[in-house]
């Protein structure tokens, strides 16, 4: 007999896979507005892991992520409870937006209150009934609106069990950090329960990349929390992830239309030509270079800049070759063959 577990008032047996819908304030045309949670239940206990996606309304790799999650067909095997939120920020996803409709940005909001403004009470619910019953979590994001990230893991490396998680989901690029800024992360940290963030991809964009690196990543934190049973299969090639040193920003030296030359994931030397900035009137052209040597990590998607905008994310290793090959190897390994012919078809079981 299991541990007892129940989420908005209603009990979720042991062995048993339902879906709660927790009460969110409605919509001002008083439509009813809910947050769906998937509670899966493992016939033995074990650790209860969250996983959530759309925290930033417009974020959508990792709603797409769950889905598939939720159809993995090991999940029958499961030890312990899967909390799954395919979309925190409903408000936000109806209109393609990263904010709440007071646009507070949820990420910021945490740990929230019962009493405060519509941001702090669904941080709030969130936190209550969701994190504080969970003892591991996985929050999914990508980068923002026109900006995309290679697939990396953001977490608290210091502390020992957070960092084991981290390395266990596979990803090639992991970079501490440990911010002070009302994250749900944080809030987490806070109750002592270790989190992970994954940041890959466009917002309002699926990455094909992105999205089965998460599946894949999320099955591996799984079976390294021993809710799912090793893998049968040959034995998986362990890749050591690389712990970025630190991170840098390339900003626009200038306005203009901007012609990108760097490329996400690869390996750039300081001084290198990652892009040109054209004065669409006056005809002039500006450079815009590599800051320091190491790996793009993020970068902007749109040709339109203002000077000061970021146009490059580098991250920067010890070993830079090492990250790089590492991360060639990990894009060769999760491209779709035929870039656009299977994606309408769901990925085949990752177990
Ligand atoms: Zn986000």
């Amino acid at each position: 007999m299991g541990k007892d577990f129940s989420l908005g008032g209603e009990p979720v047996p042991s062995g048993t896979r339902r879906l709660i819908e927790l009460q969110l304030p409605p919509l001002y045309i008083n439509t009813p507005l809910t947050l769906p949670v998937h509670v899966l239940r493992g016939a033995k206990d074990g650790p209860c892991l969250f996983v959530s996606a759309g925290l930033h309304g417009d974020e959508l790799n990792g709603t797409e992520i769950i889905r598939r999650l939720l159809k993995q067909p090991a999940l029958k095997r499961l030890r312990g409870t899967l909390v799954a939120v395919p979309i925190v920020n409903v408000y936000g996803l109806i209109h393609h937006s990263r904010y709440l409709p007071d646009r507070r940005d949820l990420n910021r909001s945490f740990p929230g209150s019962e009493r405060g403004s519509l941001a702090a009470r669904i941080a709030h619910l969130f936190m209550t009934e969701i994190v504080q019953k969970c003892t591991h979590g996985i929050d999914l994001h990508t980068g923002a609106i026109h900006r995309t990230n290679l697939p990396q893991i953001r977490a608290n490396l210091d502390d020992p069990e957070t960092s084991k998680l981290a390395e266990s989901f596979g990803v090639p690029v992991l970079l501490n950090s440990n911010l002070r800024d009302g994250s749900l992360r944080e809030a987490a940290a806070e109750q002592g329960i270790p989190m992970l963030l994954y940041e890959a991809g466009e917002a309002l964009r699926f990455d094909e990349v992105s999205i089965r690196a998460g599946v894949k990543g999320i099955i591996r934190v799984m079976r390294g929390l021993d809710m799912l049973p090793k893998s049968r299969a040959r034995r998986q090639q362990t890749s050591e992830p690389f712990v970025a040193r630190s991170s840098i920003w390339v900003r626009a030296s200038a306005s203009g239309l901007f012609r990108k030359v760097g490329t996400l994931g690869a390996r750039v030397k300081r001084g290198e030509l990652l892009g040109l900035i054209d004065d669409p009137v006056g005809g002039e052209e500006f450079q815009v270079t590599a800051s320091a040597t190491g790996i793009i990590i993020g970068c902007s998607q749109i040709p339109l800049v203002h000077e000061g905008e970021a146009l490059f994310h580098i991250a920067r290793f010890e070993d830079v070759k090492g990250a790089a090959g590492q991360v060639e190897s990990f894009q060769t390994e999760l491209a779709p063959e035929e870039a656009p012919a299977n994606t309408m078809q769901d990925e085949p079981p990752i177990v």
